[in-house]
């Protein structure tokens, strides 16, 4: 849970930070920057600062800012129906992202969140910088995190589902629920 106040000062810092990385983005769009903290009320350490520009029944854009060494949780997209699951492609616009995808174990730049350390398992490192981009395949485990000064990154996928993502910690609640 977040209080109002937290989850205002992370949407308007976050708007400063995608302005920043030279993404326009309008006055509306700065106002639906969703806040996600994943129910575990630690938004400084996990979480995510997330506007969606599009999603339709077959195509999604989002860019996400992450505030620094902010870590979005491990979490995999799953088969819905006939549909496989969300192919997501990211992009590294600002700031070091250290993203995390099954393989051998390179972790050494970034780390897990103290106490997390069972729910993070894909422990193969990528370090991206901005111009940086990768496919994540559907149903594959993945969790980034930004370096010291935050980082801004583009998401484009087919058809987002958000609510139906799956997260390795069984403690995430992928909605946001704000204390006024
Ligand atoms: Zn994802």
């Amino acid at each position: 849970m977040l209080s109002r106040k937290e989850y205002d000062e992370a949407r308007v810092r976050a708007a400063v930070m995608i302005r920043a990385a030279g993404i326009r983005i309008t006055e509306e769009e700065a106002r639906r920057i969703e806040v996600a903290d994943f129910g575990l009320g630690r938004l400084r350490f996990e979480g995510a600062q997330i506007l969606t520009f599009f999603g339709t029944e077959r195509v999604s854009a989002k860019v996400i800012a992450l505030f620094p060494d902010q870590t979005m949780p491990e979490h995999w997209h799953p088969r819905v129906g006939d549909d496989p699951g969300k192919e997501e492609a990211i992009r590294a616009i600002h700031g070091v992202l250290r993203f995390y995808l099954p393989g051998p174990d390179t972790l050494a730049r970034g780390f897990v969140p103290a106490g997390k350390e069972g729910y993070y398992t894909a422990r193969h490192e990528r370090i991206m910088m901005p111009g940086d981009q990768l496919t994540v395949e559907p149903g594959t485990k993945h969790w980034f995190q930004a370096g010291p000064e935050g980082a801004v990154l583009y998401s484009f996928s087919t058809c987002a589902r958000d609510i139906l993502d799956l997260f390795s910690d069984p403690a995430v609640v992928r909605m946001t629920v704000v204390a006024d």
